[in-house]
């Protein structure tokens, strides 16, 4: 395989749409609400740290409110993330779907300086990784670095989120912060934000 394929097939097993939680960057959540016309505080959740092992205590996107730490997340009931269609079992928002989605089961390979090599399957999450297709990874790599360079902008976020020290300060008010922009943001050309561009992580 080249550097822009690799040998894989979804085969809709839902896993990454059930078992997986998915964590949105803010900007994830204005193109969903901009595209669809959700509402933010009906398809996010705030989860603690019980709830999700696989990201550090110390990594920036925690929220801190009342003594507990919070992650932005999309929120799920027993059927799994709160955009899976549950008659068809596909993803309701495909075209604006978050951009960990779009890098999922993918796992990046960078040479030691920076130098990008491909994806592989990553061997650490639980798609079964079926391997009787071509999949064209080629515009994964730009969607990678527009999360990473999108990064520190959250990470700037939650700094200010948590200097917050008001009454009655709740995760949801996170949402307030980034969203209030998006009367100017649903005017912006689609190249000025975030392309809607699959792992929830794995590509780390
Ligand atoms: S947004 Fe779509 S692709 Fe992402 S977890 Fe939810 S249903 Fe799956
Ligand atoms: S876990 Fe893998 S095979 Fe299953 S739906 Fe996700 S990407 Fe497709």
């Amino acid at each position: 395989m080249g550097k822009d394929t690799v040998h894989f097939k979804c085969h809709h097993c839902n896993h990454c749409c059930t078992d997986v939680v998915c964590l949105p960057t803010p900007w994830d959540v204005i193109r969903i609400v901009r595209d669809t016309g959700a509402d933010p505080r009906e398809f996010l959740e705030f989860i603690t740290p019980d709830e999700i092992e696989e990201v550090a205590t110390n990594d920036p996107t925690w929220l801190r409110c009342s003594g507990q730490k919070y992650l932005m997340a999309l929120r799920r009931d027993e059927n799994g993330c709160h955009f899976l269609n549950k008659a068809t079992r596909y993803c309701s928002i495909y075209e604006s779907r978050p951009l960990l989605c779009r890098l999922y089961p993918f796992k990046l390979l960078e040479s030691r300086t920076g130098v990008f090599k491909g994806f592989v399957l990553h061997d650490k999450v639980g798609c079964p990784r079926h391997r009787d297709g071509v999949y064209q990874t080629g515009p994964l790599y730009q969607i990678y670095r527009e999360d990473d360079t999108h990064q520190d902008d959250y990470h700037q976020l939650v700094q200010v989120f948590n200097r917050q020290r008001h009454l009655g300060k709740k995760p949801e008010d996170f949402i307030s912060l980034f969203i209030e922009g998006l009367p100017m943001a649903k005017t912006l050309p689609e190249s000025e934000l975030p392309s809607a561009p699959e792992a929830k992580r794995a590509a780390g």
